[in-house]
């Protein structure tokens, strides 16, 4: 029996403007709005209050990779919350659900990842990254490393440290953000820049700005570069093809931690296991959250190399960190579920030789529309941007919230996509069907026309 009451849109609305404060939300604005009550999904869609049914291009945020109503995560959850709904970690304790996924991420994992560490979310994994890093260089007997580089216009989550390692100017400007002894560098977004480089010219560059920040900094104090494989809530920041190959050379060199901050690129988004797998990098942290447990319920963590947990083990004593929730065994029963599920399915090798070329090529299509300046979309995780002109390529005025009108066009002929400033962002569930997309696509279209005239008028 549901704990939740039967009432109206209306009812929700009202009650949810009194009590409820949303993340990420002006409140103002919300309250001449009203909220949208989702309340049920199925497949690759959500229904609202009014029954409106919309396709969800976003996955939720970026997590039900195995779509809505899966019988076998519900199943999972249902029969763990009966054998043991929680216990902790702590005191020399474990329970089978926590060993058995941790073994799981090792088999899908590099060959350097043989351990993990739970927290609850995406931002609590990068909160324990702090700590781990700098641990590390203690132990190493180079206390002075201790700051690590990450990059504008970044999102590593919202909590103090998470979203210090993020580049958001907007987030650091509320609470007297960046904490200490975190910088940043530029970000490999080509299409944002005067364009007076070649892609890769441009990509080696971007790469570089981490070499001149160690300089700056001094090597002798770097701990640590993080960076996104494809920076998600940013834009859907696709980085050149020489980009990461470089980085990789500066950590290499300077001997720096690479953290690999695999929240939306994990498990299979880009049509690799991680992104590090996509772009080759050997990263010696992966934070993971959202699609673990394809978000039907919060889970969060970190694989740690050999090269640092070994240190740790061997060294650190008692490593004084540790969440409640860290290895919820609810939570690891449903990602245990879900990586099985992925994997029988095979759900990553789909996006890597099916659905994924198959949504690139219609999303690069779209660049034809005269609204269109560019797009981009590597697995199943794209953007495209809208611009005045594209010859001479002319931005529209931000003020003029171009992006917002788009997606609210979107949304009203059912689909669910994401503006950033103008830039449209998507990232559908791995099980997309062929029809799907195409729909996708058409609404797209539609939406564009439609925006189209909403600006000339
Ligand atoms: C969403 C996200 C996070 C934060 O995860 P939460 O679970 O929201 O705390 C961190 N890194 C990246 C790349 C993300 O997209």
């Amino acid at each position: 029996m549901s704990a939740i009451e039967k009432r109206s849109r209306q009812e929700w609305q009202e009650l949810d403007k009194n009590h409820h404060l949303h993340p990420f939300t002006d409140h103002k604005e919300l309250y001449e709005q009203r909220s949208r009550i989702i309340t049920r999904a199925d497949g690759v869609y959500i229904f609202d209050a009014d029954g409106n049914k919309i396709l969800d291009g976003m996955s939720g945020l970026w997590c039900v990779n195995a779509g809505y109503g899966r019988q076998e995560l519900i199943d999972a959850a249902t029969e763990q919350m009966k054998e043991l709904p929680y216990y902790n970690n702590f005191f020399q304790c474990a329970h089978p659900p926590v060993i058995e996924l941790s073994a799981m991420l090792q088999e899908v994992s590099q060959p350097q990842f043989n351990r993990v560490f739970f927290a609850g979310s995406g931002s609590e994994s990068n909160d324990t990254i702090v700590r781990m890093v700098r641990t590390y260089w203690d132990l190493m007997g180079q206390p002075e490393r201790h700051t690590i580089i990450s990059r504008d216009n970044a999102y590593h989550g919202s909590t103090v440290a998470a979203a210090s390692l993020g580049g958001m100017k907007a987030m650091h400007k509320q609470s007297g953000l960046p904490i200490p002894g975190i910088v940043h560098v530029d970000q490999p977004y080509w299409f944002g820049s005067d364009q007076s480089l070649s892609p890769d010219e441009f990509g080696l560059a971007a790469a570089r700005t981490i070499e001149a920040k160690i300089k700056e900094v001094g090597a002798d104090k770097v701990a640590a570069f993080i960076g996104e494989p494809v920076q998600g809530a940013g834009g859907v920041i696709v980085p050149p093809d020489s980009y990461w190959p470089e980085v990789q050379r500066i950590c290499d060199e300077y001997g720096i931690l690479l953290i690999s901050d695999e929240v939306i690129t994990g498990f299979g988004r880009l049509g690799e296991w991680f992104g590090a797998d996509y772009f080759s990098t050997r990263p010696d942290f992966m934070p993971f959250a959202k699609g673990v447990t394809s978000g039907y319920l919060p889970l969060g963590g970190v694989m740690v190399s050999d090269r640092v947990a070994d240190v740790l083990i061997d060294k650190a004593g008692e490593f004084f960190h540790g969440y409640t929730y860290s290895g919820h065994p609810v939570a690891c029963a449903v990602a245990i579920a879900n990586l099985k599920l992925i994997q029988r399915d095979q759900l990553v090798e789909r996006i890597h030789d099916d659905i994924g070329p198959y949504l690139q090529q219609k999303w690069a299509a779209l660049g034809d529309h005269p609204l269109v300046g560019d797009t981009r979309m590597v697995g199943l995780m794209g953007a495209f941007e809208l611009v005045k002109n594209k010859s001479p390529l002319e931005r529209f005025d931000d003020k003029q919230g171009v992006g917002g009108i788009c997606r609210d066009h979107l949304i009203a002929n059912g689909l669910c996509m994401r503006a950033v400033g103008n830039t449209i962002i998507c990232a559908p569930p791995f099980i997309l069907s062929h029809a799907e997309a195409d729909e996708l696509i058409e609404t797209a279209w539609k939406a564009l026309d439609l925006t189209q005239k909403t600006v000339s008028a």
